[in-house]
């Protein structure tokens, strides 16, 4: 009997290790907080025809009192700094466009009068099925706003039951949030300097809550499963936000290791703060250009904050996600000038919409066909060439913001010297209509730049460099089109290889190319942001690089350990290589070496 109540004590107290999405990186040691947040058990009732009318009534009350309460919370979020308050408060306004939807209300009102049944389990049945509908979308992007509807959805369930709220500002320090949903609106409510992370059972990699936790830099793991009933409050909780594991009840060996990396963590941004104020240059005083890449508006302050030079990819496909119409001339300027103004005179270079193909917007997706072969389809800056206006609309808005600060115009996919030419045509022809509008824009004219990213460019690289005025590698696509592999399909993906000789001697060729044009060429493919590859493309000739904010700081670091001269003799020797088992080695020995020499 002893027995096993000591098997069953023990088994409670092992330690559990819980594996789910890593989400914000980092790692937080602390007593778990368990919390019941985005759980709400709804009691569903019947009710008379005749409180049909007053049932309604409360519904329309508790929306009005969760539109005061999220408009509280807006100016909470003000008060935050950067990227948090932009990301909150963008998500406090999609919660209050939801709210006022006829979508949702007209809906939940309907179904008490049909069903005859409480407000709450009115809500409850209707927000499922919102939700529902909103999941199964093709575009992963709305797909995954099924989630803000859930939100709004539990904030209106809990006003209508009066369920008290569960606080997250008076935790104790270290304290790591548990729950079953932790919404955008809760994260506002955690202060970064207690709580040391939060877990979750829902939210994906991509989900507000997740943008939210790397804004703050508070260590997050989402998407394990009924979290909340497998931890006890107070017991200790390792989050590995990197690996995505939250460790429950940790042994000493385990706690030792954790602690032992949280202090190398706080060592390493120790680090690379410090080398956010130093020069990109090599050993032999070689001077590097690193700018970088964003697709999202709340990029723009890691950009500024991790010291890019500029930026050297901006995607302007994010202008064209979450909706049904094509964005306006004015509604792409507004936007785009909040890059513009955030670089504060750094130059911006903006990319016109790539998307294509499988990936249409939805607006584009009625008015284009879509071929058999997506990705050798309209896409990129052949569908913009083929739909003036929505090209038109992109080079107004690009030439407007022009005239707030200096800007450079990138086409993605310039198979072609004549893409860039009819572009050139049809920017002039927008400039001239703007000028006699008396519409102030960039004067002169924006540089025009093609992306390398397709075998034809890089091998015609003189052709292209003779019509552009500068040139970036895209060595994503000129991966996956070198190599006849696609690039987000899982099943080759261990075959999609930036290594592959084929792609270096590519990228060699681009570079060579572009210098002997005297054009200047960057690179802003992922393998920009990989220190990894940083000595690779420096012995190649590379001088610009463009990518992800939070690879800047480690680039730089590499670029300070390499010489020139040792880095291209390597590189030269890597392109005579047979495959890139050996390019692989060859780098990693070099890197290692560098690293400990
Ligand atoms: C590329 O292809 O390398 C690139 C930078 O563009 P994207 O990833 O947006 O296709
Ligand atoms: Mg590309």
């Amino acid at each position: 009997m002893n027995d096993s109540i000591d098997t069953a004590t023990q088994q409670e107290t092992a330690e559990r290790v819980l594996e789910g999405l890593g989400v914000a990186p980092g790692v937080a040691i602390g007593p778990a907080h368990v919390t019941d947040s985005g759980r709400l058990r709804v009691r569903e009732y019947k009710i008379a025809a005749g409180a049909v009318a007053e049932e309604q009534q409360r519904f329309v009350d508790a929306v009005a009192a969760s539109a005061k309460q999220l408009r509280k919370l807006q100016a909470r979020a003000e008060k935050l700094s950067g990227a948090a308050a932009e990301e909150l408060g963008f998500l406090l306004e999609a919660s209050l466009q939801i709210l006022s939807s006829q979508r949702l209300t007209k809906r939940v009102e309907d179904r008490i009068a049909a069903d005859r049944i409480n407000a709450e389990a009115a809500v409850q049945a209707e927000v499922g099925r919102i939700g529902e509908e909103f999941a199964q979308l093709p575009d992963a992007y709305l797909a995954a706003r099924a989630q803000d509807i859930h939100e709004v959805g539990a904030r209106l369930i809990r006003r209508l039951s009066n369920a008290p709220y569960a606080g997250l500002a008076d935790l104790p320090k270290g304290a790591i949030v548990i729950a079953h949903s932790i919404t955008p609106a809760d994260t506002v409510l955690m202060d970064p300097s207690r709580v040391g992370g939060f877990a979750a059972a829902v939210g994906g990699p991509e989900s507000h809550t997740a943008i939210m936790g790397r804004s703050l830099g508070l260590p997050a793991v989402l998407g394990i499963q009924d979290l909340e009933e497998k931890i006890s409050p107070g017991e200790t909780v390792i989050l590995d936000g990197a690996k995505g594991l939250v460790i429950v009840s940790p042994t000493a060996k385990t706690l030792t290791e954790y602690t032992r990396a949280r202090r190398r963590l706080a060592r390493e941004r120790g680090l690379l703060n410090r080398l956010r104020s130093l020069r990109a240059v090599t050993l032999d005083g070689t001077k590097v250009s690193l700018q970088a890449n964003v697709e999202l508006p709340f990029e723009v302050d890691a950009a500024v904050r991790a010291g890019a030079e500029g930026i050297g990819l901006l995607r302007t496909e994010f202008l064209f996600m979450n909706r049904d119409d094509l964005p306006s001339e004015d509604e792409q300027y507004a936007a785009l000038k909040s890059f513009v103004v955030a670089m504060n005179g750094k130059p911006v270079t903006i990319r016109t919409l790539d998307v294509g193909g499988d990936k249409l917007a939805p607006a584009l997706r009625e008015k284009l066909p879509t071929g058999a072969n997506p990705a050798l389809g309209l896409r990129a800056i052949r569908l913009s060439l083929k739909h003036r206006p929505l090209l038109e609309a992109q080079l107004a808005a690009i030439l407007r913001v022009g005239a707030l600060g200096p800007v450079r115009l990138l086409l993605p996919m310039v198979g072609t010297p004549s893409d860039i030419v009819k572009v050139r045509a049809v920017l002039g022809c927008v400039a001239t209509r703007l000028k006699k509008a008396k519409v102030r824009i960039a004067d002169p004219l924006p540089p025009v730049g093609a992306m390398i990213e397709v075998p034809a460019a890089a091998l015609a690289v003189r052709f292209i460099a003779a019509a552009a005025d500068f040139l970036s590698i895209g060595t994503n696509d000129l991966t996956m089109y070198t190599l006849a592999i696609d690039r987000g399909d899982e099943h080759v993906a261990d075959l999609y290889d930036p290594l592959h000789p084929a792609v270096l001697q590519l990228i060699h060729h681009a570079i060579e190319g572009a210098n002997t044009a005297g054009v200047p060429i960057a690179l802003c493919g992922e393998m920009a942001g990989d220190p990894r590859y940083t000595a690779l493309l420096l012995g190649l000739g590379l001088r610009d690089f463009s990518m992800r904010p939070t690879g800047l700081a480690r680039v730089k670091q590499r670029v300070r350990a390499v010489d020139v001269d040792d880095a291209t003799r390597r590189a030269h020797f890597m392109l005579d290589q047979p495959d890139s088992a050996h390019i692989s080695r060859l780098l990693d020995d070099k890197n290692v070496e560098d690293r400990t020499g």
